[in-house]
């Protein structure tokens, strides 16, 4: 469910066209829907109103403060993966009680900033962080809360990139380790073990991994439990999917996907199934929570994608369109610097006319002005014929779009749009060139 649908032939975001958007603010840049944000976090947050819990929003999907803010206002927690994050949490006033710290390699200073701050919990991913951060928590004087997270050897079956819960993987400690490692941490005076955690991937379209790694996380905390150790927190991680292929209205024939290579499942033709929404998620923690039945535990979420991926659009213009010998190019004004995922991930992106006029259509690469064969937004795309300036949407952008863009070939990042109903706001300015060369320097010793 989302807020981007046509009024008559025109693409709109809640109440606002995208065409004026980008009359106002150029292009390219992103357009977020409130009303889907909030709609996403409420409902993913009812889903689990019958235990205690907290939505801990993995802030790494996007994390524009004015996104942040609107999470933390409805009473969303967050998740973070370095004292940025932290900083950008702390500004719009994110309960510190509600924030879990994520990541393999937490520095002394981000370990430091976040005690200092007093948050939930460190997800703590190896022997050596644990040993970091008693040192640390001596150093300041407090004792640290920590979940230890483990990495229960389940497939996600999810793109190799965004898959975490394997044995090979570099996440968590082995499900077959984490007694022992448990032991160690309550021999730690400055740490207070609290919980246990496991995360085992991303843009998951089946419930069953979840179910698995429950599970065994379940075993896992009936030995802790017969151990001594006092479980308060379950933090499940994040990882629900979300449908990138939505074409609803989008008036085009089904999308053409020939070399793609479907390496997300969602990337798959309806009939191969919709990512499970929240209340089927919610369902299948449920019943695999019933092996925790007695354990007095407060579960932890760590939603991302799901809560902000369909909020957003890449809005472009077309630059040329060219035809080859063997293959017609629609070349666009962003680029994979602006949206890496199709590169990165081979990752579908529906995209869609922001003023729906021409009905003929034409398969062809959608591509950027970066100087890299890689740098595609959709390949073999049966799209109707775009002209010179018209402008695209790239639908379901919100999550990993802005949050993972960069400055390559020196191209400034695009600016972030807030929608709500009929007004919008600028929530991160086009950078500009200036933005471009702050902090660097010439030595006078060079030339
Ligand atoms: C990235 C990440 C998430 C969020 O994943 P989504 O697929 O966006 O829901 C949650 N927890 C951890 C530890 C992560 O690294």
């Amino acid at each position: 469910m989302h807020h981007f649908a046509y009024r008559g032939d025109d693409l709109c975001c809640e109440g606002v066209s995208l065409a004026e958007i980008a009359a106002t603010v150029g292009t390219p840049s992103y357009v977020y829907s409130l009303a889907t944000l909030k709609r996403h976090f409420q409902v993913f947050d009812a889903a689990f109103a019958d235990r205690k819990h907290v939505v801990c929003y993995s802030m790494k999907a996007n994390s524009n403060v004015a996104v942040l803010r609107a999470m933390v206002s409805w009473g969303a927690g967050v998740d973070i993966v370095s004292v940025g994050e932290l900083s950008r949490a702390l500004k719009v006033g994110a309960d510190p009680k509600k924030i879990v710290f994520s990541g393999v390699g937490k520095r002394e200073d981000e370990i430091e900033a976040a005690l200092r701050a007093g948050i939930l919990a460190f997800n703590v991913e190896s022997h050596g962080e644990l040993e970091a951060i008693e040192r640390v928590a001596a150093r300041v004087g407090v004792r640290a809360p920590v979940s230890l997270r483990v990495n229960p050897d389940v497939d996600a079956e999810t793109h190799p990139y965004i898959s975490t819960g394997l044995q090979k993987n570099k996440f968590g400690i082995p499900v077959t380790q984490a007694r022992e490692e448990y032991r160690f941490a309550r021999g730690l005076p400055h740490v207070d073990v609290v919980g246990i955690d496991c995360h085992i991937g991303s843009q998951l379209t089946k419930v069953s991994p979840f179910r698995d790694a429950i599970a065994r996380v379940a075993n896992l905390c009936r030995e802790l439990v017969a151990d001594g150790v006092d479980l308060r927190y379950l933090d499940i991680g994040g990882g629900l999917g979300i449908a990138y292929d939505d074409s609803r209205g989008s008036g085009t024939a089904p999308p053409g996907r020939t070399g793609v290579g479907g390496a997300e499942p969602s990337q798959g033709s309806a009939s191969e199934g919709e990512p499970p929404g929240p209340a089927d998620y919610a369902r299948a923690i449920q019943e695999a929570l019933e092996e925790f039945a007695g354990l007095d535990v407060t579960l932890v979420c760590e939603p991302g994608r799901v809560i902000v991926g369909n909020a957003g659009v890449l809005l472009t213009k077309v630059l040329y369109l060219k035809h080859g010998e063997i293959k017609n190019f629609v070349i666009v004004d962003a680029a994979f610097n602006d949206l890496i995922r199709p590169a990165f991930y081979d990752s579908f992106h529906a995209i869609r006319p922001v003023r729906r006029g021409e009905t003929e259509t034409l398969v062809a690469d959608v591509v950027g002005p970066v100087c890299e064969t890689g740098d595609f937004l959709a390949r073999d795309r049966e799209l109707r014929r775009p002209k010179e300036g018209d402008l695209l949407a790239v639908m379901s952008a919100g999550a990993y779009g802005f949050s993972m863009a960069s400055n390559y070939n020196s191209r400034p990042r695009a600016a972030e749009v807030l929608v709500d109903g009929d007004r919008f706001a600028v929530v991160r300015r086009r950078e500009t060139i200036e933005d471009l060369m702050r902090g660097e320097s010439i030595p006078d010793w060079v030339g």
